[in-house]
């Protein structure tokens, strides 16, 4: 079962100024638009995946942790299945203030 990710990262990617453990300095991290979910049991964790730009070292920025999986809107899960571009940027520019949205 594979899904197409039709809306591949653009030049529009999100970046992120953080230290890299890998170049030893502050470095930009780009936005790969892909998403980890990991279920676990009765909770789910959600983070976005970015890369170092110069050493390509991942750095996964926590969106949702240890969230009951009822309380996520199921398009909005599918959204982070399918690695949507649309949700990545709009989670990307959120500077982790989600939690929120999960209160609907
Ligand atoms: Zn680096």
């Amino acid at each position: 079962m594979e899904r197409k990710n039709r809306r591949g990262v653009g030049p529009d990617a999100p970046t992120r100024s953080r230290h890299c453990s890998k170049c030893k300095k502050t470095s930009r991290f780009v936005c790969s638009g892909k998403f980890r979910v990991n279920a676990n049991g009765k909770h789910l964790d959600i983070w976005l995946i970015y890369r170092c730009e110069r050493c390509n070292t991942t750095w996964n920025q926590e969106i949702f942790a240890r969230v009951k999986p009822s309380r996520i809107d199921k398009e909005l899960y599918q959204a982070f299945l399918d690695n949507d571009w649309e949700t990545a940027k709009r989670y990307a520019g959120n500077n982790g203030g989600t939690r929120h949205e999960i209160q609907t």
